[in-house]
């Protein structure tokens, strides 16, 4: 008993050295053991499970081995905008392995949802796009005149509780309804959500808006249905035109499963290799594991700091006020749920009328001045806005009054259709420092013709608002073992199919918010980013000569880096990031203490020239008729 205790106490001694960060009689510093590795970079490794489930497909459909063809075993997220530079961006700290099973469901279970599914569908119409689809030359079947519209969340809740697939794992649901006696042509609907500044009801009123996958909503699932639609986003109407988006490429699109057979639109051979790349090109790289657009650590804040939203908007519509079109609240509430570990601030300052000079920069944006200006030395009118707004910054953005406060400047222009000029259809876009793709500036526009189209201001921030922390659209991003970046065209045109998924970052005005997935990726980011900017400031810190003095933060940020690494190998991927972060300011205290410099605070000394041949582009309205 005594000799236990003993054994306790010592246990306690230590943990409480550990603690305090105590330096030892001997000089050695007990506290700089531990998950922060001053100097290195570590490398999170997360092994990553994915379940393929079978409904409605047999065993014998699916050819494994054309389908595993197209399966990477490995994934390393980077930073996809200082790609385009040419750089290589900020080592993000992370390799996901990945292992597959093959699961088909019984006849029993299949049986049972699909009755499922027409137990909670109602019947209606067509959709305009299953009548182009009947109109269509080559089709080999017509969709009937009663189509089942089923609720997709509902269904995504009933797969997630039905299924019971591990907690630490992602999973695709195929879906094949197909030649089964109880088959109904139908598509899947989202309809709960409407625009918060023109009640517009997207998931609704829209035929564009009638899907056949879905997913992401609380789940770390996502179901893809090739027996539903024929749609619209991803192109399954379109049997006749190789070409869709008018680049004059073919566009490959999964068409409806009946389509798979003699005379259809695809081989049949063919299928389980499709299946195999929407797994890989739409389910890994752009839902499960992505790659940020930026990188989420260039918008952390310093110690003790906020991340700020400021929308400086500007009136050029002497008819409204942009202020009727922007909830700032309903911003606010969308970031406090995705960052629930900053403290955030969101302040719209309203500019009315807009001020000359500002004018004439969106008026040379627009196509509608000619005038020279800082744009020039770009050789594209496209970086006037980055490069005037820039030049202007204490004019338009306020400092805040805390150093340490992270402030996201958006610009954002209330204008008429005729203003819009040649960029009509334009909703907004992050854009960068046309240096080396760090995040700089959002631009927004809205105008009565956007709002005839449901469109205000509230989503388009909180969308560019996710692009500037960091966010890809769920249509574009990177294959790691193939080392390509890709949007939703040519070969790859199928890759919309993940704007069906429920984040506020597809272009389908269908969510407010961030998805399971958008979640799960953004936490290991910055649990990575956290800890290799500890180890690096760590560094810096015992270099300098009073270190010892601030060794009882570094053990507590030890403690908290220990929490984040336990938090992210049970995928309990929010507080891994919040313990990461806590890590990290504790380090960030101490170099405040002693006067050293960090991560957060560098800025490179200098950005070096810009580069006018990066791609600059923003997001468009995408079907605006329908
Ligand atoms: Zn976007």
């Amino acid at each position: 008993m005594k000799k236990r205790l003993f054994a306790l106490l010592s246990i306690l001694i230590v943990l409480s050295m550990f603690m305090t960060g105590t330096v030892s009689a001997t000089g050695e510093d007990k506290a700089a053991y531990g998950v922060i590795k001053p100097g290195q970079t570590t490398t999170l490794t997360q092994n990553i499970p994915i379940n393929l489930v079978f409904i409605g497909y047999d065993a014998a459909d699916i050819n494994k081995t054309d389908l595993n063809s197209w399966l990477p075993s490995t994934y390393k997220p980077l930073v996809r905008y200082p790609q385009f530079y040419g750089q290589p961006g900020r080592d993000m700290g992370l390799q996901y392995n990945f292992s597959y099973k093959y699961v088909f469901k019984d006849a029993l279970f299949t049986k049972s949802f699909f009755g499922y599914l027409k137990s909670i569908g109602h019947v209606q119409g067509r959709t305009l796009f299953q009548d182009m689809y009947n109109a269509q030359a080559n089709n080999i079947r017509n969709v009937g005149k009663n189509v089942l519209y089923i609720d997709a969340p509902t269904v995504e809740g009933f797969l997630a509780q039905s299924l019971k697939m591990p907690a630490k794992s992602y999973t695709i649901v195929f879906i094949n309804w197909y030649d089964r006696p109880d088959f109904q042509f139908h598509v899947y609907t989202k309809t709960d959500t409407v625009d918060p500044d023109t009640g517009y009801n997207f998931g609704f009123n829209r035929s564009s808006r009638k899907m056949i996958a879905w997913g992401g909503t609380t789940s770390r699932l996502w179901f893809y249905d090739l027996s539903a639609g024929p749609e619209s986003w991803a192109g399954s109407y379109n049997v006749d035109d190789a070409d869709l988006d008018g680049d004059a490429f073919p566009d490959y699109r999964m068409p409806p499963i009946w389509e798979y057979a003699a005379g259809g639109y695809r081989n049949p051979a063919l299928l389980s290799s499709d299946l195999g790349m929407v797994t890989r090109f739409v389910g890994i790289n752009l839902l499960f594991t992505t790659s940020p657009l930026y990188d989420p650590m260039a918008s952390a804040p310093a110690y003790g700091g906020r991340k700020i939203i400021h929308v400086n908007m500007m009136e050029d519509d002497p008819t409204s006020s942009g202020m009727d079109w922007i909830k700032m609240n309903k911003v606010l509430a969308q970031y406090k749920n995705f960052q629930p570990y900053y403290n955030w601030v969101t302040k719209v300052v309203d500019g009315n009328p807009i001020d000359p000079n500002a004018q004439v920069a969106f008026r040379i944006f627009n196509g509608l001045s000619g005038a020279s200006d800082c744009w020039n030395a770009y050789g594209t009118p496209f970086a006037e806005l980055f490069c005037y707004f820039d030049a202007n910054r204490a004019t338009y953005i306020p400092a805040y009054y805390k150093r340490a406060d992270y402030v996201a400047g958006f610009h954002a222009f209330n204008t008429t259709d005729a203003n819009m000029g040649w960029n009509y259809g334009l909703l907004g876009f992050a854009d960068d420092n046309w240096v080396d793709g760090t995040p700089s500036y959002v631009f927004e526009f809205d105008s009565p013709g956007y709002r005839a189209m449901g469109y205000g201001f509230t989503v388009t921030t909180i969308h560019e608002g996710g692009h500037h922390f960091g966010m890809s659209h769920p249509h574009d991003g990177y294959d790691y073992e193939y080392d390509w970046d890709y949007g939703p065209s040519g070969q790859l045109y199928f890759a919309w199919s993940g704007d069906e998924s429920n984040t506020v970052m597809h272009y389908m005005d269908l969510s407010l918010g961030f998805s399971r997935f958008d979640k799960d990726n953004l936490y290991r980011w910055e649990t990575a980013g956290y800890l290799n900017w500890s180890n690096q400031l760590l560094a810096d810190l015992k270099a300098h000569p009073n270190y010892a003095s601030v060794t009882s933060y570094v053990a507590q940020a030890q403690k908290n880096a220990g929490m984040a690494v336990t938090a992210f190998n049970n995928w309990n991927y929010n507080f891994s990031a919040a313990y990461a972060k806590n890590a990290y300011w504790r380090l960030a205290l101490a170099a405040k203490i002693l006067g050293v410099p960090t991560p957060d605070a560098a800025q490179p000394a200098d950005l070096g020239d810009i580069n006018p041949d990066v791609p600059h582009e923003g997001d468009p309205i995408r079907f605006p008729d329908n």
